[in-house]
């Protein structure tokens, strides 16, 4: 400011030195160029120093923004208190690339309940073997191993009622234990009705692209526990026939019927919407009312989960702010026959 308040001043007492003394006119001119002079740099300097502040800000605010999503901040969950187990206990019959699809596929799983509003108590993974866990703990140093509310057993699903008896009948805890076991399977010809609370739900941790028809359903019925088929086709029209979905899909389904207690929004918002027209056995002519959508062969959308990353381990691990809570005004929902 200094600096450049000189040459004015400067040519002023120049000019008084040097020339004539300079009018009053002048002076006052030369007074009026110093002083905007000042106000300019005045004012250069204070929108500099603003530049800088605001630059300062977003920096703060760009930093502090993933820790914000990490822990879900001022994201209000209600937990269901029902428990999910994905069963792993498939690993030798898929291929490679089937069990890379299976390890995306429950990245996204975890991901989903942690996002949702009404997450799962929690999220058993079961019969942790093979190329799974190989796959698992070679991703993201094992980051897995940090997804919060979540357990991981190497033994198979029946630890949760006991390994000790094989018979179906018998022992009456056992059989208490294993009442409230529902195996989810396309192949049931159960129906779910509702989820309700207490109840474990257990979906199969296979990619087979639709190559072991029952093979669920079988192992259900060894393990006598009951088992269940979404209640697709009651709600989609065109989705009449067997439907098999990947586990993401399925347990997507389960969190928005939580979330919204109906089926239908739960299909609509979760099955693509490409599968509710496909396929189609009436002539050209038929009306969409008509469309029949054929059993789903491929089970293509277990593609759809190839490209997903895991996720990451940073997510994962350090958000513990997950509301554990169960709301107790919940209906009491019933599994029922169709
Ligand atoms: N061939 C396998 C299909 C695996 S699909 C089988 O025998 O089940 C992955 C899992 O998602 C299934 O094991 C099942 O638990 C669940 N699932 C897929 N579609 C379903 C549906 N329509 N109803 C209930 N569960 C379903």
């Amino acid at each position: 400011m200094i600096i450049m308040e000189q040459p004015a001043i400067a040519q002023a007492e120049e000019n008084s030195i040097t020339s004539q003394p300079l009018s009053k006119k002048a002076q006052k001119r030369a007074a009026k160029a110093a002083r905007l002079q000042e106000q300019k740099v005045e004012r250069r300097a204070r929108e500099k120093e603003a530049k800088k502040r605001k630059r300062r800000e977003r920096a703060q605010a760009s930093d502090a923004e993933p820790r914000k999503r990490r822990k879900m901040g001022g994201f209000h969950q209600t937990s269901f208190a029902a428990q999910v187990v994905i069963d792993l206990g498939f690993d030798d019959m898929m291929t490679d690339k089937e069990v890379t699809s299976l390890t995306s596929q429950l990245a996204y799983t975890y991901s989903a309940n942690r996002r949702s509003s009404t997450p799962f108590t929690s999220l058993l993974f079961t019969s942790l073997n093979g190329r799974t866990k190989a796959r698992l703990d070679a991703i993201n140093d094992a980051g897995y191993k940090r997804w919060t509310n979540t357990k991981w057993w190497e033994e198979g699903y029946d630890r949760i009622w006991t390994s000790k008896s094989d018979s179906c009948d018998g022992d009456e805890d056992l059989d208490a234990h294993r009442a409230n076991v529902v195996y989810l399977t396309a192949d049931s010809e159960e129906e779910l009705v509702e989820l309700k609370e207490g109840q474990t739900y257990v979906i199969g941790g296979i990619c087979d692209h639709n190559r072991y028809k029952n093979l669920c359903l079988d192992k259900a019925q060894t393990s006598c526990i009951r088992h269940a088929r979404l209640p697709i086709g009651r709600y989609i029209a065109s989705l009449t026939t067997r439907k098999v979905l990947t586990v993401n899909q399925v347990f997507e389904i389960l969190l928005k019927w939580v979330e919204t207690r109906d089926w239908e929004q739960a299909f609509w918002s979760v099955i693509p919407k490409r599968k509710f027209q496909r396929k189609t056995t009436n002539g050209p002519d038929a009306s969409p009312e008509g469309e029949h959508v054929e059993e789903d062969e491929g089970q293509e959308d277990q593609e759809d989960a190839d490209g997903a990353e895991l996720v990451a381990s940073s997510e994962d691990g350090e958000e513990n702010d997950q509301n554990d809570g169960v709301s107790s005004s919940r209906p009491q929902p019933v599994l029922s026959t169709a």
